[in-house]
C-alpha cells in the first residue's frame, strides 16, 4: 500500500482508532428483504420475494460464501450490500454504520470500501477503454488523488494481480478470460476496499483457470486483510476460499455455518441436496455420487408460505408447508432453519461425510 494511499485514508478519517474499535464485525445484515414487482401482459403484476429475512455477519479478513441455485436471490443480496439497489426492508451495517442512514458524502466514502467483482469478465469491462483506464476508472470518477499519481497505482495493482503492467495500454479483447477477471479484480482492489463482493467470479471460466483466480483471491485476502462475500451456485468452488457458508433457498437463508461443518455435516435437507449434486472430480469417488434429488422450481414465488424447500423436500411434513421453520443452533456458529433438522434423508440422498 503506497504512501499516497495511506494519506488518502487518513484524510477520509476512515481509519481512525475510534472507528476501528467500535465494530466487532465488518458487515452485519439483519432481516434483509427485497421484493420485485413482476410485469404481466394482462392483469395485475405481482410481487415476488427475491430475498426474505436474511441475516448474517462477516468479520474482517474472512470469507462468507453464499450458495444456492440460480434464481435463489444471491446476486440480489450482493447488490443490496454494495448499495446498487435498495432493500425493501431490513438493515445493512458496515463497520457499525447503518448504510441507509448515511448521508451523501459519508455514503460515497463507505461505498468505496465495498467493491464488486462480477461474473462475466467479458461484459463487465468496457471494450473501448484500455486496461489502465478501466482499472483507474474508480479513482478518476471519484477524483481520488492527483491524476499523475494514479498511473503509479494502476501499475502497482496490475502487477499485484499477476498482469504485465506494460500491457496497460491494451484493450480487454486482447486478454483471455482469466486475465480479464484479473482486470476486474484490479479495478475493485485499487479502491482499497475492506469488502469485496465476488458474484460468481469464476463461474464463466475454465476449471483450470478457476483455481488460479481463486488462489489469487486467497493471496490478496491475506495481503490486504480483505473480507469476501463470495457468491457461487455450487459448493465445490467455495471449499477452498470460505470460512463460512450461507445456503440460500428461494430467497431465504436456510443454513449457515463454518465451511467444514456445512460440507461434512450439513443439517438442512436443501444443503444435503445441493451437496448431492456437486460433481466429485476424483473418479475413484464417482460411484459414491448420489442422484440429484433437486427437482421442481427453484425460483421464488408468491405462494411460498412455509419452508422454501418444502415443495421439493424429501422429508417434508405438513407443518413445513404452513410455517416458516425456526432457526436453531446445531453447532458453534452453525444454525439451520428446518422443522426436522435431525431427521435423516433416505440413505440414497444423504451426503457421505467427506
Ligand atoms: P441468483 O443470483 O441467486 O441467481 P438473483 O438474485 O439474480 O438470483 O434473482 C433472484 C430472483 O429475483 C429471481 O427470481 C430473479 O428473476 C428476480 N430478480 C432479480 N433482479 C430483478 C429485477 N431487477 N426485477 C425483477 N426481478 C428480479
Ligand atoms: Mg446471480
Amino acid at each position: 500500500m503506497g504512501a499516497s494511499q495511506e494519506s488518502r485514508k487518513a484524510a477520509e478519517g476512515l481509519d481512525n482508532k475510534e472507528n476501528r474499535e467500535n465494530h466487532t464485525s465488518l458487515l452485519k445484515v439483519e432481516n434483509l428483504s427485497k421484493s420485485f414487482g413482476t410485469r404481466r401482459m394482462f392483469g395485475q403484476g405481482e410481487l415476488i420475494d427475491a430475498v426474505k429475512d436474511v441475516s448474517f455477519e462477516l468479520q474482517e479478513g474472512r470469507t462468507l460464501s453464499l450458495v444456492g441455485e440460480s434464481g435463489s436471490g444471491k446476486s440480489t443480496i450482493g447488490r443490496m450490500v454494495a448499495s446498487l439497489i435498495e432493500p425493501t426492508s431490513g438493515r445493512i451495517a458496515f463497520e457499525g454504520d447503518d448504510l441507509s442512514l448515511l448521508d451523501g458524502a459519508a455514503r460515497r466514502a463507505l461505498r468505496r470500501r465495498i467493491q464488486m467483482v462480477f461474473q462475466d469478465p467479458y461484459s463487465s469491462l468496457n471494450p473501448r477503454h484500455t486496461v489502465g483506464e478501466i482499472v483507474g476508472s474508480g479513482l478518476a470518477i471519484q477524483k481520488i488523488g492527483p491524476p499523475a499519481g494514479r498511473q503509479a497505482e494502476i501499475i502497482e495493482i496490475l502487477e499485484r494481480v499477476g498482469l504485465d503492467p506494460a500491457h496497460h495500454n491494451r484493450y480487454p479483447r486482447e486478454f483471455s478470460g482469466g486475465q480479464r477477471q484479473r482486470i476486474g479484480i484490479a479495478r475493485a482492489l485499487i479502491m482499497q476496499p475492506k469488502l469485496l463482493i465476488c458474484d460468481e467470479p469464476v463461474s464463466a471460466l475454465d476449471v483450470s483457470v478457476q483455481a488460479q483466480i481463486v488462489n489469487l483471491l486467497i493471496e490478496l485476502q491475506k495481503q490486504y486483510n480483505l473480507a469476501y462475500l463470495f457468491i457461487a451456485h455450487d459448493l465445490a468452488v467455495v471449499r477452498h476460499i470460505s470460512d463460512f457458508v450461507a445456503v440460500i433457498c428461494r430467497g431465504r437463508l436456510v443454513e449457515i455455518g463454518p465451511v467444514d461443518e456445512i460440507l461434512k455435516t450439513p443439517s438442512h435437507p436443501y444443503t444435503k441436496s445441493l451437496l448431492a449434486a456437486v460433481p466429485i472430480p476424483d473418479p475413484r469417488k464417482a460411484r459414491a455420487r448420489r442422484k440429484v434429488i433437486l427437482k421442481g422450481d427453484a425460483k421464488p414465488s408468491l405462494a411460498v408460505r412455509g419452508c422454501p424447500f418444502a415443495p421439493r423436500c424429501p422429508i417434508v411434513e405438513p407443518v413445513c408447508r404452513e410455517t416458516v421453520p425456526p432457526t436453531v443452533s446445531v453447532g458453534t456458529n452453525h444454525r439451520t432453519s428446518c422443522h426436522f433438522p435431525d431427521k435423516k434423508l433416505h440413505p440414497e440422498n444423504e451426503h457421505p461425510a467427506a
